[in-house]
């Protein structure tokens, strides 16, 4: 934890966010500025700057919050199959785009043409 992050402070439910799933391992809620119609981001509790900090001893929780997202995709619009998806970025460091310094993946979807950015900070 770290006590002036702001995914953090989410975690720990001292600001508000439109949370749509938790689990042992991470918090998903709605992105405050979507870039697509569905726009969520999973956030692990633990405080992780970015993926340029984790490594092979971090692949379990890491496989964990991966496996989950078809499931936080579809249970919250997204369509299956071929025709429909989503888009997963995560941004990392300053030449990543990456703008709050807690690890977290994007998930994007919905019927294109998006109205929003096309990729986050892309
Ligand atoms: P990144 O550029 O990958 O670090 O993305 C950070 C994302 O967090 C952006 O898409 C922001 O819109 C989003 N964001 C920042 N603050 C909040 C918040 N309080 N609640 C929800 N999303 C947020
Ligand atoms: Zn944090």
């Amino acid at each position: 934890m770290s006590d002036q992050c702001i995914f953090c402070k989410i975690v720990r439910g001292e600001i508000p966010a439109d949370i749509v799933f938790k689990d042992d391992d991470c918090v998903v809620f709605r992105d405050i500025n979507p870039a697509a119609p569905i726009h969520l981001l999973v956030v692990p509790k633990n405080h992780v700057v970015s993926l340029q900090d984790v490594g092979p001893a971090d692949g379990e929780w890491l496989g964990r919050m991966m496996a989950l997202i078809p499931k936080i995709a579809s249970d919250n619009g997204c369509d299956p199959g071929p025709q429909g998806g989503f888009r997963v970025v995560i941004n990392s460091g300053a030449h990543g785009g990456q703008e709050v310094g807690h690890l977290h993946f994007h998930i994007m979807g919905g019927p294109r043409p998006w109205a929003g950015r096309a990729a986050p900070n892309a």
